[in-house]
């Protein structure tokens, strides 16, 4: 079988699995382009990457076809002018300073970004995101200042990379409920699950997930 062949089959696998509400974000880093268009081919639109530099270069490779782009890892406050050009969803908000970046940018460029509130689920330190405290503390900042150009649309977490799948999956749980308390209504995203816990996360009321080398093979 040929690679862009066996993309497509994965693909088509995922989502006859996936209920229809749930995003599938087919994460392409490292990736290259060849096998990107074999994702398109098979319908995908929806690409994550963790590069900014990367993600732009190959939104412009793919200028014109129906691509929507996400950016999905740690996001630096001095690659926000440069990430904001063609992504449609940025995951991983994890810090006021980098919400108020995302919007002056936003605003000198003349657009409205969409962002996701990180949250830190995880038993690993290293994993980026906000406490529940710092999280109520952003949601209650915008309520006293709005953001003109940004607008927040849920929550991304990352679960701790283990067999155990009952702590994974307690940590889904706590990522959902913390959306659930604090949805202000028109939130429409609870990103959560990769290729190795996808399913958990989508009983758990994930409503994207975030699969790459179950897509593209191992990195
Ligand atoms: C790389 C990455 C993924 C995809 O990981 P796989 O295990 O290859 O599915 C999902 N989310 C984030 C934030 C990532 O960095």
């Amino acid at each position: 079988m040929t690679e862009a062949s066996s993309i497509s089959d994965r693909l088509h696998q995922l989502k006859a699995a996936l209920p229809e509400h749930v995003t599938l974000v087919a994460v392409s880093k490292t990736k290259p382009v060849e096998l990107l268009q074999a994702a398109l081919d098979a319908g995908q639109v929806d690409l994550g990457e963790n590069r900014v530099q990367e993600m732009n270069a190959k939104a412009e490779h793919f200028n014109g076809q129906p691509v929507r782009w996400h950016h999905i890892g740690h996001l630096q406050t001095n690659k926000v002018k440069q990430a904001i050009r063609h992504v449609h969803l940025i995951h991983a908000v994890d810090s006021d300073r980098l919400l108020a970046e995302i919007d002056k940018r936003s605003l000198n460029a003349g657009i409205q970004s969409r962002v996701l509130l990180q949250l830190h689920i995880a038993q690993e330190a290293q994993k980026h995101g906000m406490t529940e405290a710092e999280l109520d503390a952003t949601l209650n900042a915008i309520v006293d200042t709005p953001l003109g150009n940004t607008e927040i649309c849920g929550l991304m977490g990352m679960a701790t990379f283990t067999d155990d799948t009952e702590q994974v999956r307690r940590e889904f749980k706590s990522l959902r409920t913390l959306y659930n308390r604090y949805n202000p209504g028109h939130w429409d995203t609870c990103s959560m699950g990769m290729s190795g816990d996808w399913r958990i996360a989508v009983d758990e009321g994930s409503t994207l997930v975030r699969v790459g080398s179950a897509i593209f093979g191992s990195r």
